[in-house]
């Protein structure tokens, strides 16, 4: 059974409509690519699963409910967690960044967490005090994905977890993501750089709102569309 499920789900900002009929599952513990140009209509579909964005029509479906009509806060208590473009807040310091990924546990349980993430990110423990905006782009990114893990989401929806860095942090990035999520944490990562591909069990190919192209990583890796739009072949 799928985790999430979007069937002909559409929507926009005010009455432009940019997201037209999507139909996308991600199931438990995959790790799903969202590969789209500038503009395609990523971010929008990401902010129409966690609810910033209404959905206009269709439906979503998370863990065998429709939440399409609830609020962000009501889809992130239910497991989904949205790693935004920025991903964290610059003024605030790196441990209060983390905490509030958690603003709805208890404080002995943000405390716990917080403390297995340090583990998990030493190059974060020894600045935990530093504010967020003293950190690399790369560090930043880092710090952005342990404030979203610490509420243990069931679904992480990353949106371009490699704008703004250097390709060498990008490898960074992917090789982090690989090696702390574990099985039990589904990903849907909106990208332009086709490098997370290699992270993906499956891929869809966004385009004017649409979804062009949809299946495993061999396939769209195989495609002649893919290769030429994004591996330059
Ligand atoms: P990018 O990589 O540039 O972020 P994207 O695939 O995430 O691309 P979106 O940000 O979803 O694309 O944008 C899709 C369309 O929606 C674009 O035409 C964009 O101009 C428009 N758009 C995005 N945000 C808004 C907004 N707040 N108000 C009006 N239109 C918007």
């Amino acid at each position: 059974m799928s985790l999430l499920s979007l069937r002909n789900v559409t929507s926009g900002y005010g009455r432009m409509q940019i997201l037209w009929g999507i139909d996308l599952d991600v199931a438990p513990g995959e790790t799903v690519l969202l590969l789209g140009a500038n503009s395609a209509g990523k971010t929008t579909l990401l902010r129409s699963i966690i609810g910033i964005l209404p959905c206009w029509d269709g439906s979503i479906t998370f863990d065998g409910v429709a939440i399409g009509g609830e609020k962000p806060d009501q889809r992130i208590r239910r497991g989904i967690a949205f790693m935004s473009e920025l991903g964290v807040f610059p003024s605030l310091s790196i441990e209060e960044n983390i905490r509030l990924g958690g603003y709805f546990l208890s404080g002995a349980e943000v405390k716990r967490r917080s403390e297995r993430l340090f583990e998990l990110f030493p190059a974060l423990a020894g600045k935990r005090r530093d504010a967020a905006g003293t950190l690399s782009g790369g560090q930043r990114k880092m710090l952005g994905i342990a404030k979203v893990l610490i509420s243990e989401p069931k679904l992480l929806l990353m949106d371009e977890p490699s704008s703004g860095l250097a390709p060498v942090f990008v490898k960074q990035v992917i090789e982090v993501l690989k090696s702390t999520i574990g099985g039990g944490t589904a990903l849907l990562i909106a990208e332009q750089n086709v490098a997370f591909l290699a992270l993906a069990d499956r891929g869809y190919l966004i385009d004017h709102g649409q979804v062009k192209l949809s299946g495993t990583r061999a396939a769209l890796e195989a495609d002649d569309a893919v290769r030429a739009a994004y591996f330059g072949l």
